[in-house]
């Protein structure tokens, strides 16, 4: 989905990561106490905005009808794949009213390599049609309206809603933000609903959108899924996840 410019965190120490010598000494419970306490989320907010100052959508877009097909194109899909199949998708459809009117097959042909084609192709041409019929072919700006888009899901809508058009909706809850939130222990929840709901209650609203793009950029650099980078990770102190693979603490 939505990625973000790289900018180095902070430096390691190569002599500890080197040797290894230090694991995780403490693989802490959460505690709402401790984890949700007002001073931590400062700080972690802090030090994510000092890490990834230029974060942005890596998908290419040049309006909100592009950021909502584009948005859709990325389900199982890396942003750089999309953004190689965008362009022509739309020099041949460029608006709403054309992708409404184009024939499915050659839809599907243009995002083929994107995956799950048929279905997405399905999605964009009932996405434009509903735009066109009830939104005067403009992309709504807000979630009640987008929900009723095909293809747009509360995940797809927050990125339209916060990237296109600036408003604080919701929290985009992808794999990485899902998964980086309970290493934090910012949440004991499995499902994005449900996720999105506890990080909307901790995170100020004028950075709920900036703080979805930092979290995903960290999980794509250093919190990755199956080997975390711990020793360079900047939010490292502040973090007991169980996931460790090495602590300071
Ligand atoms: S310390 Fe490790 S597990 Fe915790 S946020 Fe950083 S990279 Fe992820």
């Amino acid at each position: 989905m939505c990625a973000t410019k790289s900018v180095p965190g902070r430096t390691l120490n190569a002599t500890i990561v080197k040797t290894g010598a230090k694991l995780p000494q403490k693989r802490e419970k959460f505690d709402p106490k401790r984890d949700l306490a007002p001073e931590r989320i400062k700080e972690l907010l802090k030090r994510l905005a000092a890490a990834y100052p230029n974060a942005e959508c890596a998908l290419h877009h040049r309006n909100a009808w592009e950021l909502l097909v584009a948005t859709v194109l990325s389900a199982q899909c890396t942003d750089a794949r999309v953004n190689m199949v965008t362009p022509e998708l739309f020099r041949q459809f460029p608006t709403p009213n054309a992708m409404a009117e184009a024939p499915l097959p050659a839809i599907e042909e243009l995002i083929r390599s994107t995956g799950f084609y048929r279905n997405k192709a399905k999605s964009i041409k009932g996405a434009a049609q509903k735009i066109v019929s009830d939104f005067g072919g403009n992309v709504p700006r807000t979630m009640a309206e987008l929900l009723t888009v095909p293809g747009a899901a509360r995940k797809t809508a927050s990125v339209v809603l916060g990237v296109a058009y600036g408003l604080a909706e919701g929290i985009v809850v992808d794999t990485h933000v899902l998964r980086i939130s309970r290493r934090l222990h910012l949440t004991r929840e499995t499902d994005p609903k449900k996720v999105e709901q506890d990080l909307m209650k901790i995170i100020p609203r004028d950075r709920w959108i900036s703080f979805s793009h930092e979290v995903i950029h960290h999980g794509r650099q250093t919190c990755i899924a199956r080997k975390p980078k711990c020793a360079e990770c900047p939010l490292e102190n502040l973090c007991t996840s169980a996931d460790k693979t090495w602590s300071s603490h």
